[in-house]
């Protein structure tokens, strides 16, 4: 369980405490109850249901009546365990099977006397595993270890790390009291201060720590400088962009040029909705570190992405003479040793790329700017490499493809500067989305042919959530079959693309459609991120039920990049549950992202959401970003307020704080390598 120190057992939180005093009745039981804590004696325990569905069961009865309890696993050990006859103190989780309450794998415990005398305290509960247990390393011997633990410790040995002031303040209980109440609190008050104060810390601590490496990084870090707009960003500028940047835009491009200027690396998250065009904002970034002296490399997460935007970039770069490449897993031979030279030369400027542009061989003469686009997808490893790549360490921007709540990226981004398009381009008509029913399917392709008949393309998506999910391909195979009934060849052509495809298979069926050849394209997920098809209309999701907001929103902004009028279908089943039905909702009421993520952030919690995952910042034991929101914000601005007054925590009233934090062995900071 992780646990090697006494400052880990320490850390060891109880995930609930028993109220000793209040043990119900099993006629309490009602078909609301959730959770609940009942006595009485243990009977008739034996193992039922054969091989295929053996269990263990029992009945526990008190003075009201009898309640089931069944064990599905570890049968044998419990049985051993177990007495007939014996009286037991039974907690845990409610669930009716054929309308008679049970509880299945209840907590057990051995109603002593002494205990039923109903003794005034909190019990804490703890964590623990099966294995363990069959060790007795049980919830309840750990409890006992953490009391002889704590009953050991003084004051001294926990000594305070926060600033008095912000003690006072917000009416903290100090760190020792804190400690032993959070795991034996004399009364549910005590129980609560003990949780605020050490949720604050967690989250005090994290953005002190990302904010110190942030002004740490403003102020002594080197970087390569970016002093001058030159010739040819200017003349693109004047003479070749083909639109007026937005207000966003241009908001985004000046804080990357005085943050490039400065001599100091930017580290720079750029967030922005889906179309919101960070493409060319990426291009004039380039540019600036091409007017320098500078190579640029753009990063993308798969050989789709990184050829459309060779072919951007290559496209809006016509008129003026700059050698750009493209480097993928594909480059091979003859071709990648001239690139790869070119490279190393100085002679090639721009390079777009794959995974393949942070191999080993790859090597730049300056590399001034690294731009990765769709972030989530690299792993940290692969980003730290690219890092390496320079002396000085080049500047970096890190587009994000899914909006981030603010809060989220502050919390999971505190190291990085932010940035963020919050605008879409003028005359974009937001897409129709509307929820259908499968029982309604022939309608909807009917539609959709309607809008293949005017001469648009439409995509069809179907879930895979694991690419290794035999049934979800099956679901996709008759999915397939089902679309090609409504759309027969010659007068249609379909491609299909998923992930057991080979490679060069997907990047053919998606040329294909990205070309105009095929009208439909029949996907799972892989086409979610950045794919570019302005004369994709429609967009059809199957089983939308099934698929989390971010990556609905994202589907979504597959279409409506052109100038015709958009449609997204969420098709579902007709039971939906509630989480499901408020997604299509929220779906069908907004088309912006921020807002969509937001709603995402609520409804599922950090842990999931996309882009977030890797950046162990988010790995608090107590505190959650959702619930702890406020106390987050508190943090956070504390946090910045203490180092503003005192950059390097030199005052007597920071002495502690800083001891701390030195004391500590720092946990790595992911996102602080991009
Ligand atoms: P994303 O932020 O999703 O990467 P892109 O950079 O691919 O978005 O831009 C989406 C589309 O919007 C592109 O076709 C691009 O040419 C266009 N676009 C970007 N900025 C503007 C603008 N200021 N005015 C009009 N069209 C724009
Ligand atoms: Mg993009």
């Amino acid at each position: 369980m992780n646990i090697f120190t006494f400052r880990d057992l320490l850390e060891h939180f109880p995930y609930r405490h028993v109220d000793k005093t209040s043990v119900n009745t099993i006629a309490d039981i009602n078909f609301q109850t959730e959770y609940i804590q009942v006595a009485g004696v243990l009977l008739n325990v034996e193992i039922t249901g054969g091989k295929t569905a053996r269990r263990l069961t029992a009945q526990l009865k008190d003075k009201t009546g009898f309640l089931e309890l069944t064990w599905f696993q570890g049968i044998n050990w419990v049985q051993k365990t177990l007495q007939e006859g014996q009286s037991y103190l039974v907690y845990g989780r409610v669930s009716f099977f054929q309308n008679r309450p049970q509880i299945v794998h209840p907590e057990m415990e051995v109603l002593t006397t002494e205990k039923q005398d109903g003794k005034n305290f909190l019990e804490p509960v703890y964590p623990t595993t099966e294995k363990l247990k069959a060790r007795s390393l049980g919830g309840r011997q750990i409890a006992k270890l953490t009391q002889a633990l704590i009953a050991q410790l003084r004051e001294k040995d926990l000594p305070e790390n926060l600033p008095p002031a912000i003690i006072k303040q917000l009416k903290l209980v100090n760190r020792f009291t804190a400690y032993s109440h959070i795991h034996f609190p004399p009364g549910i008050k005590e129980y609560e201060e003990a949780v605020k104060r050490l949720k604050f810390d967690e989250l005090f601590l994290a953005q002190l720590r990302m904010s110190l490496v942030r002004s740490t990084r403003h102020r002594f870090s080197k970087g390569v400088i970016f002093d001058k707009v030159g010739e040819l960003f200017n003349t693109f500028y004047k003479n070749h962009l083909p639109f007026e940047l937005t207000n966003a835009q241009k908001r985004v491009v000046k804080e990357i040029r005085s943050d490039t200027a400065r001599g100091r690396q930017m580290n720079r998250l750029l967030q922005g909705d889906v179309g919101s065009g960070k493409t060319i904002v990426a291009l004039l970034s380039m540019l600036l570190a091409l007017d320098n002296g500078y190579q640029a490399c753009l990063m993308a997460p798969t050989e789709i992405l990184a050829r459309q935007h060779y072919e951007t970039i290559t496209e809006l770069l016509d008129k003026l003479d700059i050698p750009v490449k493209l480097l993928t897993g594909s480059t091979k031979g003859a071709a990648r040793k001239k690139l790869l030279h070119e490279l190393m030369e100085g002679d090639l400027k721009i390079l777009i790329g794959t995974h393949a542009v942070i191999e080993e061989a790859v090597q730049f003469r300056r590399l001034g700017i690294v731009i990765i686009d769709e972030q989530h997808r690299f792993g940290v490893a692969q980003r730290a490499r690219l890092w390496q790549k320079a002396e000085v360490p080049p500047h970096v921007l890190v587009m994000t493809a899914t909006p981030i709540p603010r809060t989220l990226a502050m919390t999971a981004y505190g190291d990085l500067d932010y940035s963020v398009i919050d605008e879409l381009p003028p005359g974009r008509q937001p897409v129709t989305t509307v929820h259908r029913f499968e029982s309604q399917r022939s309608r909807v392709m009917s539609f959709v042919k309607a809008e293949i008949d005017k001469g648009r393309q439409a995509y069809i998506i179907f879930p895979l959530i694991e690419e290794s999910d035999k049934l979800d391909y099956e679901n996709l195979m008759r999915g397939y079959e089902t679309v090609k009934g409504y759309f027969p060849e010659p007068k249609y052509w379909i491609s299909m693309v998923h992930g057991r495809q080979p490679g060069a298979q997907k990047e053919t069926n998606m040329r294909r459609f990205i070309d105009g050849d095929t009208q439909v394209m029949v996907s799972t997920t892989v086409i979610e991120v950045g794919v570019n098809v302005p004369n994709a209309t429609v967009m059809v999701i199957e089983s939308a039920e099934k698929f989390g907001l971010s990556q609905l929103h994202q589907l979504r902004g597959r279409v409506g990049r052109g100038a015709d009028k958009s449609y997204c279908v969420l098709l579902s089943g007709s039971k939906l549950g509630n989480e499901a039905r408020e997604r299509i909702r929220i779906m069908c009421s907004t088309t912006n992202g921020f807002e969509i993520a937001e709603k995402d952030l609520e409804l599922r919690g950090p842990g999931d959401i996309e882009g977030t995952r890797q950046s162990g910042i988010l790995n608090f034991k107590l505190a959650d970003i959702v619930h702890d929101r406020s106390l987050l914000d508190i943090a956070r601005s504390m946090a910045l307020a203490v180092l503003e007054k005192d950059p390097d925590l030199v005052s007597a009233e920071n002495l502690q704080l800083k001891e701390f934090l030195q004391e500590q062995k720092s946990p790595i900071i992911w996102s602080k390598i991009s």
